[in-house]
């Protein structure tokens, strides 16, 4: 007799995938090159979400590959993170053209795809990278400065932590105490010690 085996989670994500790369739920399907699911450890313990692709990962596929991507790399490799351990992914799947902000009727449209694989990851930690994403999660107004390295309970049982947008601190070359910069290495080693603390305890 033919058993059914259940489907595991990355056979599940690879199906939420090509679900997005046909979806038109919104105008951003008329405009988008290719669209940009995200990518990383489907274990992981942490999850980055960002606003949304830019020109490189709407011409790639692939999220956070242009220079503020880069910028994420180097952030994570600064205190030891692969991104290859972790999960990277955005709260739009397709490019707004000239990247302006996402919309909310394009928000609200995308996120069971954002949804799906927070499920499915299950991260214990959720960065949300810049003003966008914090504030649809968090379902707050309050300034990405105010929010940023602050933990936040989510879903009962996930903890956000809002950082900087690599592209925002693209603007700014200083490192110097209170920077933008500064806050974002401060930010970084405070998600080290958390996923330390937690990799220890399970
Ligand atoms: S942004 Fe999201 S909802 Fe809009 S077309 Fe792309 S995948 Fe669909």
């Amino acid at each position: 007799m033919n058993t059914i085996r259940p489907k595991n989670k990355e056979e599940i994500l690879t199906e939420v995938k090509k679900e997005v790369e046909q979806c038109t739920l919104c105008a951003l399907a008329t405009t988008r090159t290719h669209t940009v699911f995200g990518e990383g450890n489907p274990d992981a313990v942490i999850m980055f979400i960002g606003e949304a692709p830019g020109e490189e990962e709407d011409r790639t596929g692939k999220p956070f590959v242009g220079k503020a991507g880069q910028l994420l790399t180097r952030i994570l490799q600064s205190v030891h993170i692969s991104r290859e351990e972790v999960y990277i992914a955005n709260m739009l799947k397709c490019r707004p053209p000239n990247n302006r902000t996402p919309k909310e009727e394009e928000m609200e449209a995308c996120f069971p795809y954002l949804e799906a694989q927070i499920a499915l990851v299950n991260p214990s930690i959720i960065v949300t990278l810049g003003s966008v994403s914090t504030s649809f999660l968090l379902q707050t107004k309050e300034s990405i400065s105010k929010l940023r390295g602050r933990w936040f309970e989510w879903r009962g049982g996930k903890k956000i932590f809002p950082m900087f947008h690599p592209s925002f601190l693209l603007r700014y070359e200083s490192r110097a105490v209170g920077s933008p910069r500064y806050l974002t290495w401060m930010d970084i080693q405070e998600v080290k010690r958390v996923y330390d603390l937690l990799r220890e305890t399970t």
